[in-house]
């Protein structure tokens, strides 16, 4: 009993991996293949078979009027006696070529009829008698004591002078038993065909899929555990295949490099709030700690909201700052026209500007396109205007230039401000860190590591030449891309 279980359970396994089986491409492979190269062997047999069987039966027409000529030749010469004569003459020979001849009346009645002595045994030719005579025609004869042999006879006639008639016929005996031959072959031949095809198909399939087993297995192993470090293995041709296993081993690289950046990103936001976090705790546990009136608390609560929106800003400018750096910020690039940006940034800091009664010049190549974020680019400018502003005392001047070369675009904003100690030029660069000359203005000491991280990640560069008490000049050359 036991033995019957198992038994049904091996059968149900082995249905379900059949199952499995029909579902997968290299089955479908291997079936298309060899159904197309079994069909068209079929389509090239059959093809062979119709151009041999219409040459044979050209082959017997053509015999068919030779006779017809040589008979009619003699009956010019010697009417029906001279064609009888010849028959006679060419007898071994008419029954080796299984030739009927006959001559008739303009009625169609025979004068004179000669075919193999074997015909005339077992077939009634006779019977030609009672069919009108066409030029050419195929006609059975069944075998006179009822067997179910059938004679197949071609029949070519030809008129004679006096509306008689000369007809020769030939058995398309011969012919079919070539026509039956090759059938035959074809049919002997179609099995090992038909598992060459098969096995074809198959190793055809599992050589043009291994790539692809070979991904599928690189999936798994990742999958299996986690390492993004592992590459498919690339074959050698030059294919799809290979573009394909190129292009996982691309985009492997490219998702391991983000969620490295991503980890960094965490690590490096969650380092730089630590301080603010401290601080803004610390606020809240001293005011708690001591017995403060109620405007003292309020006030307290009014700076760590102050404090709390300082870490939010610099939380976010964090993540832009590192998402920037790390290629995972998604840039919408579009033309953003030079002239545009200027003037929307200058809008936006021109009352501040006028406030500190500086002045803003520009000097800008009007209809100057090129290929950017035009927010992101809009924040750039507005950081460094910001910056300019922000360290040039009253009744100074920012100036803001582009122009361009043959690939890029070159922006400038120029103060005439404090200025940068050149210990500090190094560094202006880096994640929160604030100058010297910077100590009595508000800031986070990120702007300029975003301008840097916004303006690389447009495949841009920046710097600045700066002198300390003649103000600061910050040039970004940024890719026109194919923007002209
Ligand atoms: P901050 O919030 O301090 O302005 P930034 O990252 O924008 O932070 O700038 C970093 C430092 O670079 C500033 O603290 C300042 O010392 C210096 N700096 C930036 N722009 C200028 C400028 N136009 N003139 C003088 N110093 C500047």
């Amino acid at each position: 009993m036991g033995n019957i279980f198992k038994l049904f359970g091996v059968w149900g396994m082995s249905i379900a991996a059949c199952r499995r089986m029909r579902r997968t491409l290299s089955f479908r492979l291997t079936l298309w293949y060899s159904g197309l190269f079994f069909l068209s062997t079929v389509i090239l047999f059959g093809v062979m078979y119709l151009l041999l069987a219409h040459s044979l039966q050209r082959r017997d027409y053509k015999e068919l009027r030779g006779a017809l000529t040589e008979y009619q030749s003699k009956y010019d010469k010697g009417g029906v006696t001279a064609v009888a004569e010849e028959v006679a003459v060419e007898g071994g020979l008419a029954e080796r070529l299984h030739l009927l001849v006959r001559v008739a009346t303009a009625a169609n009645t025979t004068l004179f009829l000669d075919s193999p002595p074997f015909w005339k045994k077992r077939f009634d030719v006779t019977q030609l008698e009672k069919r009108a005579p066409e030029k050419k025609q195929l006609l059975r004869f069944p075998a006179s004591d009822g067997d179910e042999e059938i004679l197949i006879l071609e029949i070519a006639s030809l008129p004679l002078p006096e509306g008689m008639l000369l007809q020769v016929g030939k058995s398309t005996h011969e012919r079919e038993k070539l026509l039956e031959q090759f059938r035959e072959t074809f049919i002997g031949v179609m099995g090992p065909i038909l598992i060459f095809s098969v096995a074809g198909g198959a190793l055809l399939s599992v050589r043009a899929l291994s790539p692809l087993r070979g991904l599928i297995h690189t999936l798994h192993a990742i999958i299996a555990t986690g390492a993004l470090e592992t590459r498919a293995s690339v074959p050698g041709t030059e294919d799809e295949l290979a573009d394909l296993s190129r292009l996982f081993n691309t985009m492997l690289g490219r998702i391991s490099l983000l969620i490295s950046g991503m980890q960094s990103t965490l690590d490096n936001v969650a380092h730089d709030l630590r301080t603010p976090m401290t601080h803004l705790r610390g606020m809240a546990e001293v005011m708690l700690q001591t017995e403060a009136s109620e405007t003292a608390l309020r006030e307290a609560l009014v700076n760590c909201i102050e404090e709390s929106d300082r870490i939010l800003t610099m939380l976010n400018t964090l993540m832009d700052i590192s998402e920037a750096e790390h290629g995972a910020m998604r840039l919408e690039k579009e033309p953003v026209s030079v002239y545009e940006l200027v003037t929307q940034a200058i809008e936006l800091y021109q009352d501040v500007a006028e406030d500190k009664a500086i002045q803003i010049a520009t000097a800008v190549l009007p209809e100057l396109y090129f290929c950017a974020d035009r927010n992101r680019m809009l924040q750039v400018l507005t950081n460094l205007l910001d910056n300019a502003i922000k360290y040039t005392a009253s009744g100074g001047q920012v100036t803001i230039t582009a122009t361009r070369d043959d690939q890029h675009i070159v922006l400038t904003v120029t103060d005439t401000g404090v200025g940068i100690l050149p210990e500090d030029l190094p560094h202006i660069w880096d994640r929160l860190y604030r100058g010297d000359t910077s100590r009595s203005q508000r800031g986070l000491g990120l702007g300029l590591s975003f301008v840097k991280a916004i303006v690389q990640a447009h495949l841009g560069e920046v710097t600045v030449s700066s002198q300390l008490g003649q103000g600061a000049r910050f040039l970004l050359t940024l890719p026109l891309d194919h923007f002209s």
